[in-house]
This record gives C-alpha cells, structure tokens and sequence, in this order.
C-alpha cells in the first residue's frame, strides 16, 4: 500500500455515504496504523468515542488493546487497526446485514493493500465474518480464541487468530486472563516459536 494508496481510500471512507449509518456519525473510522502491516486487527464497529474522534479503539477497550500489545512488545505503531464497519452503529446495535455488506468492501481493499500475515479478529462478530470470508470453519469465540487458523489470502498465506473484543474485561474481567495468554500466543506466532 502506497501512501497515495491509503490516502485514496481513507478519503472515500471518510466520505462514504453507501449505507444508513452515514446519517448519524459524527466521523467514519477507516482504522490507522503503519502500512503495509504485517498484522491487522480488526474490530466491530466504532463506538462513541471512536465516533467523535475518528480514531479506531480510542475509549477503554483501547486502552487494554493497548496494554494488551505492550504486553508483548509491540505498541499501536506496530499494527494496523481497523473493524468490519467504518461509522457508528446507533447506540453500538449490532451491525445490519446490509451495512456488512456495504462497507465490508472497504476492509478487503485494506487487507489487499495492507498485506499482512496475520489478521486478528477481535470479538464474536469480527471473528464470525473473517472466518466466513476466507472459508475458514469457525464456532464460538469461546471455542476458537487463541487458535490459529491458517488461511489464503489473494496476497499469499496468512494466519487467522481470533481474541475476545477487548470491551469483554469490562463486562467479563475474568476473561483478562484468556486475553492475556492469548496474547503471548500470538507474540509466539509472530516469532516463529509456536507452532500454528
Ligand atoms: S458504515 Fe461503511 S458503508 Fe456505511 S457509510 Fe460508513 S463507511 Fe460507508
């Protein structure tokens, strides 16, 4: 991805009117991070933070993403941070069928351009459409997280490694530790120790 690449299509999806959830944001969240990237996580949908700052994973849940890569070395530098819809879903609903379909486009431009080995669902729903995108038999984000699940993207080969959204600790604190170990899984993927 050339930055004359990522400027184009950060400023369509900044100005994207394809689905309804263009009435009501206050800033789409195309996602940021270096570029190329060789891993992408990849989130819900912004939520209201997100929303007023056009930033991706700007409120709580980023800040234990971020402890969460700190934990293994790697800041938000290292990573590109996106999710399957680029605007605000209205008091964080779930996504429609229709928006998935709108916008998803934008996320497979990213990830061709982007080209990364390994891609990070992050959350039930994440993991759900990734894993149906490349074929990949999923399940439970109880079942499937801190799995890796090798897959073929148009650029290569990658890895599927689906977490628990980091917003889980509030809900769930008792899911931190799974969290955490699946963390240092993936630093061992990405080092070459574990094997996939
Ligand atoms: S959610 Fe995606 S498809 Fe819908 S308006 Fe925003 S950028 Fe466009």
């Amino acid at each position: 991805m050339t930055d004359e690449e990522a400027r184009v299509l950060n400023d369509e999806i900044l100005s994207c009117t394809r689905c309804r959830l263009s009435f009501g944001r206050s800033h789409a969240v195309p996602g940021e991070g270096p570029v190329p990237s060789r891993i992408v996580l990849v989130g819900e949908a912004p939520g209201e933070k997100e929303d007023r700052s056009g930033r991706p994973f700007a409120g709580r849940a980023g800040s234990v993403l971020n402890r969460l890569l700190a934990s293994i070395g790697l800041s938000r530098d290292d990573v590109f941070i996106t999710s399957i819809l680029k605007c605000r879903p209205p008091e964080n609903r779930d996504p429609k069928n229709d928006e998935i379909a709108s916008c998803k486009p934008y996320l497979d431009r990213q990830i061709a351009l982007l080209r990364p080995s390994i891609i990070v669902p992050m959350g039930r729903f994440s993991a759900a459409v990734i894993m149906g995108q490349f074929g990949v038999p999923g399940g439970r984000i109880s079942e499937i997280h801190g799995k890796a699940f090798r897959a073929e993207a148009p650029h290569g080969p990658i890895i599927l490694f689906p977490v628990y959204h980091p917003a889980v600790v509030t809900h769930n604190p008792p899911l931190r530790g799974d969290l955490e170990t699946d963390f240092r899984r993936l630093k061992e993927i990405l080092e070459g120790i574990s094997p996939v």
